[in-house]
């Protein structure tokens, strides 16, 4: 793979034009119109937008945390747009066009569930939930059935199937990987793409931005949280829960590979 001057980690990215900048990422082209390269940023932002911060490195460990666990996920099968990690906060990607779906996988009820549902937080559901949302910051993102997502055409039927058992087998795989991390994978949000040939790809990131996770050491409601979270619910040590994450995703990839 040749690599271009877009990929050297000095490379100042100000002086390339942006694809797209979004709320937590930044895409620039690269001289191959079939590779991105993705930059994760420090600031962080929750309810729509409206609550507003940064978090101290959040970008490198969100980049080094969903390129580990790109890489795992690839070797256990499954297809991402992820190549490399060619400087600490910035990935190399396969260009896809991201469907405007937000797919989330629950196994414990939290978050909206609990607010929308009356669910307690915590409770074990009995199988993996797969939900769909509208990514449409305007509209709130709301909630879809299946018919409105083939009404709006997002995805057509034979898609929307794959990614159901795509969306499955890899919350299979990350609550496996999370647990030996001593972590409980509560949920998550996963986006996906299609590639120049129509493969679908997952895309994005997997990161404590998009997960909910649990230290299974902790009880206490407040103490276990280690995501977004504690930036979205002003629970404080941010910062130190996020590197926590990365250091036990780091180390179980470290085992894994030796
Ligand atoms: O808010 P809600 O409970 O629906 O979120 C479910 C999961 O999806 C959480 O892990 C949350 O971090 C993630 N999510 C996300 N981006 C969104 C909405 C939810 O990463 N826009």
């Amino acid at each position: 793979m040749p690599v271009s001057q877009y990929y050297q980690p000095n490379f100042s990215m100000s002086q390339v034009q942006k694809l797209y900048e979004g709320k937590a990422k930044i895409l620039y082209p690269t001289d191959d119109p079939e590779i991105l390269l993705t930059q994760f940023k420090d600031d962080a932002t929750a309810f729509n937008a409206q609550k507003r911060g940064q978090i101290q490195d959040k970008g490198e460990i969100n980049c080094s945390v969903s390129a580990a666990l790109f890489e795992w996920l690839e070797s256990v099968g499954v297809s991402t747009h992820y190549i490399d990690r060619p400087a600490a906060n910035q990935m190399r990607v396969r260009a896809v066009k991201i469907l405007p779906i937000e797919v989330v996988v629950r196994n414990i009820a939290a978050g909206s569930l609990c607010k929308q549902t009356g669910l307690p937080e915590g409770k074990v559901l009995p199988s993996p939930l797969v939900e769909f949302y509208l990514k449409n910051d305007e509209l709130g993102d709301p909630l879809l059935t299946r018919d409105r997502l083939l009404l709006l055409e997002l995805a057509n039927p034979e898609q929307l199937e794959q990614i159901q058992a795509m969306a499955l087998q890899i919350n299979q795989h990350l609550s496996d990987f999370f647990n030996r991390c001593g972590i409980i994978l509560v949920d998550f949000k996963l986006e996906f793409g299609l590639d120049s040939q129509q493969r679908l790809l997952l895309a994005d990131e997997i990161s404590p931005d998009t997960c909910r996770l649990w230290d299974k050491a902790e009880a206490d409601p407040k103490a276990r949280v280690m995501d977004k979270d504690r930036f979205r619910r002003d629970l404080g040590q941010v910062e130190s829960a996020y590197q926590q994450v990365r250091e036990r995703v780091l180390a179980q990839i470290a085992r894994w590979r030796s």
